[in-house]
């Protein structure tokens, strides 16, 4: 937001209006947390609003604002907020303690369920995090391969490590963001995610490639789409060259399917990462995948193998109550009801919007494959119809690099002031908890931010 639409805005005024509480709360904060906050994704002009209660598809904030909520636990809650028995799983766990530095039934149960659903994983090592999942399915495929390198797609997110911190919304070219060594960037090479001739050159023109890391639907949960078509000529590819690849599945496990877009391509990776959805809305990873590469942190088969074990260690992993809370989200998503419930709401609220930016006359289009819900905002006026937008037919380095209207953070707030939360994507995802009355009121909430944002004379086309 430039600072000329800042001032004299009535969103922003409504917006300080409406969140006294929020603003004080964020006044508080920057003295104590780096812009006041925990996490980058939450920042935002003039300030974040903090929340105190949520439940089903809905959260409230200090001040008593109620939004339907497509933010949806940055996608681990395709259960909604608070669902009983989830719930209820967490709260007998945490009777029975929530860390006993001891083995315990619980990440058994959870490694079955992982097991069942998930086609790659013959074996099972918990994490604490998406971050340090993706951080193990590296290392195990260097180790795995005895070779160095690591083939990323620009855009695509696998988490905050050194490995993989550039090349996502900055640094396109490869080169280090701030506190990252070069020696690492050099062991990174970026390809091309709309480029599948380029991506196969590369992996054909040397032999020092570890692992081929991706989002299996494309950057950031199919903002920039990636064909199941690309998916399996990597697989083959990699198959044919000896090299890992690994599905960065942490939002669409347990997502596009019980068993996460590698079920639902019916192509099977060596590794995967997972987190979100795994641990029912507490914190939790885990990588899985071929036990032969798993079986370099199996201290008898890597003494059998005379090959040196790799470590891992990790406080919370498996934890009791990240465990227990999984366990009973997985056994709830298991016959993809959920998934199919969420997806189906996600497709619906498209084709309640779109119309909308028809009759408003903005050439905006909201978009996304399964359960995800994204605003196409169109910077550069390309001429489109809202009714055919494919995100696929354009090119994914303006949906990447930028892609984003200079006035999309004033839309968020005017949705915000209408009662709906989205990321500053901007977009979300559904859960399986969002009504018809959910997605009526969103439609409605996202006419009127577009009336809004053209009173104020953002939306000159
Ligand atoms: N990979 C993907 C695809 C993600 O979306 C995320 C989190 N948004 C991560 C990895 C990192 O997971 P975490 O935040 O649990 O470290």
């Amino acid at each position: 937001m430039s600072d000329e639409s800042r001032t004299n805005s009535k969103i922003v005024t409504a917006y300080r209006e409406r969140t006294a509480k929020s603003r004080a709360l964020a006044a508080r904060a920057r003295k104590l947390l780096p812009s006041g906050i925990v996490h980058d994704s939450r920042h935002l002009y003039p300030h974040p609003v903090y929340v105190n209660r949520a439940d089903g598809s809905r959260k409230w904030d200090v001040d008593g604002n109620e939004y339907v909520d497509y933010y949806g636990g940055h996608g681990a809650l395709l259960l909604g907020h608070c669902d009983p028995r989830v719930k209820e799983a967490s709260h007998r766990q945490l009777e029975l303690g929530t860390h006993y530095a001891a083995c315990h039934e619980l990440e058994i149960r959870w490694a079955e369920l992982v097991q069942q659903l998930v086609p790659c994983a013959e074996r099972v090592r918990f994490t604490s995090s998406g971050t340090e999942a993706n951080l193990m399915a590296l290392r195990l495929a260097r180790a795995y391969t005895g070779k160095s390198k690591l083939v990323r797609f620009r855009g695509h997110f696998h988490g905050w490590q050194d490995h993989v911190t550039f090349g996502c919304d900055s640094h396109f070219d490869g080169t280090p963001t701030p506190g990252v060594l070069a020696e690492i960037a050099d062991n990174v090479l970026i390809a091309p995610p709309d480029d599948l001739e380029a991506t196969l050159a590369l992996l054909a023109s040397r032999d020092d490639i570890a692992a081929v890391i991706l989002e299996p639907t494309g950057a950031s949960f199919g903002w920039a789409p990636m064909s199941r078509d690309f998916v399996a000529a990597l697989r083959e590819a990699t198959i044919e060259r000896g090299i890992v690849l690994i599905f960065d599945e942490v939002v669409t496990g347990f997502r596009i399917s019980p068993g996460g877009a590698q079920a639902h391509f019916a192509i099977t990776p060596d590794l995967t990462s997972l987190a979100k959805i795994l641990a029912g809305g507490l914190p939790g990873g885990a990588v899985v995948g071929r036990k032969e590469i798993l079986d370099l942190l199996d201290f008898e088969q890597a003494e059998r193998s005379g090959r040196e074990k790799i470590q891992h260690q990790g406080t919370f992993n498996a934890n009791p109550v990240s465990a227990a809370t999984g366990i009973a989200c997985l056994e709830i998503i298991a016959d993809g009801e959920a998934c199919a419930t969420a997806t189906a709401q996600a497709q619906r609220l498209q084709s309640m919007i779109n119309p909308i930016f028809v009759e408003q006359a903005v050439p905006w289009a909201a978009f996304g494959d399964h359960s995800a819900v994204y605003f196409f905002t169109n910077p550069d006026a390309i001429d489109i119809d809202p009714m055919q937008f494919d995100a696929s037919a354009l090119d994914a380095k303006s949906l990447q690099t930028g892609g984003k209207h200079p006035a999309a953070g004033k839309f968020r707030l005017a949705l915000m002031l209408n009662g709906v939360d989205i990321s500053g994507r901007p977009g979300g995802s559904t859960s399986c908890k969002h009504s018809e009355q959910d997605l009526e009121r969103t439609a409605d909430a996202v006419r009127e931010a577009i009336v809004m944002l053209k009173e104020e004379g953002e939306l000159r086309y």
